[in-house]
């Protein structure tokens, strides 16, 4: 209690939302554990819609169910005019098992909220509630996105190309444009309750890369009357590494990873293709377009030396995430005026994972923020990492989660937090 009573002389306005977001814990713990139970993947996910519904019931929010996809885009507006504020929480999990024991595990065979998206879906229902609360001095909206398929179904983009930010102009007619959005992400990477972010890119670009090489096959004990393309293929593969170190500047990195090599079929066939998979990395536009042209020129100069032939396709994942650099410094300023600066750090590098919020941020200036979420008593560098079968996340940062969504909305629309 002293403690709080402290904070509370320091951050005035900022303790009262701490304040709050406590007492929505429970109603964002029932969320999260119903969802956790029954994840659902991709962009079509009925029973997580219907239980965002739910949580929104009797809210005063205007709700846009998309059509293209399960996206839900519920908008509240203030009493006051002014422009609005997007606030973004994924809501899709992952096709895998779950192993991590939980009373509230997945019931669905192989389908896991193993990425955290069902604290995000939670936090958001939280947020809107709270921000509701002080519908009648808020000046301007808050546009709550609940975005399907962010893991790699692309449903962020869906619900921009449905009219996500096409909000209508305020009752008086005075247009009330999407000015900032913002989204979180929680990880069990840092220890709970904590901030962290930073301007410019946040997260890598994704993209797929496939090669296919066809050669000549034949019998294994004679390679001169065939064209091999097996030990090329490697060559490939070990070119690309060569060409990643010396064709880059390492201050702006990339990744090539080759992750399959399909090949072969018996210990005495030579045969005629080898495929292999991948995943390139990059956190500029500028590299990752030229990392895409030096692939394709070292698979095709390789095989036109070895007399083969490469097909080389690489699909298009999402674009880096760039984080506008005011924006980020305000939403770490904010966190900090929330929980103190000893729970909120400057992220030195990017991370090298994908995120289709950078579909929003290629619109609107905003941020993306990690959200510690280890467990109590787990040192974060020993806990399960997102994506695993064993992530646990600890509910309780589920409060600074909810805070840092309001204090965001509430300080765009000129809501002084210190007072
Ligand atoms: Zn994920
Ligand atoms: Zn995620």
């Amino acid at each position: 209690m002293a403690a709080t009573q402290s904070a509370h002389d320091r951050h005035g306005l900022g303790t009262e939302v701490i304040a709050h977001a406590t007492d929505q814990l429970e109603f964002a713990r029932s969320i999260r554990r119903d969802l956790h139970k029954w994840p659902e993947v991709g962009n079509d996910l009925p029973k997580t819609r219907e239980r965002v519904l739910e949580a929104l019931e009797g809210l005063p929010v205007n709700i846009t169910l998309h059509e293209t996809t399960s996206g839900i885009a519920a908008l509240l507006t203030g009493d006051k005019p002014g422009p609005t504020v997007m606030l973004r929480g994924d809501m899709d999990a992952l096709p895998m098992p779950e192993d991590t024991g939980l009373d509230y595990a997945s019931k669905v065979d192989n389908v896991m909220h193993a990425c955290g998206h069902d604290t995000h879906v939670a936090m958001l229902a939280g947020a809107a509630k709270m921000l509701a609360e002080r519908k009648s001095s808020l000046p301007g909206r808050v546009l709550f996105m609940f975005q399907p398929g962010e893991e790699g179904y692309g449903g962020a983009e869906f619900m921009l190309n449905e009219g996500l930010l096409d909000v209508p102009a305020l009752a008086n007619g005075e247009p009330s444009p999407v000015t900032a959005a913002y989204a979180l992400h929680i990880t069990s990477a840092l220890p709970a309750g904590f901030i962290a972010s930073k301007g410019g890119p946040v997260m890598a670009s994704s993209d797929d890369l496939t090669f296919t090489l066809t050669g000549k096959g034949g019998h294994a004990s004679e390679p001169f009357r065939t064209l091999d393309p097996v030990p090329v293929a490697c060559e490939i593969v070990q070119a690309l590494q060569t060409m990643v170190t010396r064709k880059f500047d390492i201050f702006d990195p990339t990744v090539v990873t080759v992750t399959r090599l399909i090949a072969g079929t018996a210990s005495n066939v030579i045969p005629e293709t080898v495929t292999a998979h991948g995943t390139i990395r990059a956190i500029s536009a500028k590299t990752r377009s030229k990392v895409h042209d030096e692939i394709r020129k070292v698979a095709e100069g390789i095989a036109a030396a070895h007399d083969m032939k490469v097909d080389v396709t690489i699909e298009l994942g999402y674009p880096v995430t760039v984080n506008d650099a005011p924006s980020a410094d305000f939403a770490l300023d904010v966190s900090e005026a929330l929980v103190g600066n000893q729970q909120v750090g400057r992220m030195p590098n990017p991370v090298m994972g994908a995120e289709d919020f950078s579909y929003v941020l290629e619109r609107l200036p905003g941020a993306m923020l990690f959200l510690g979420g280890t467990p109590h008593g787990v040192d974060p560098r020993n806990a399960a990492p997102n994506h695993s079968n064993r992530v646990v996340f600890e509910e309780d940062a589920m409060v600074t989660g909810m805070a840092v969504y309001s204090s965001l909305a509430l300080r765009t629309l000129g809501v002084p937090l210190n007072t």
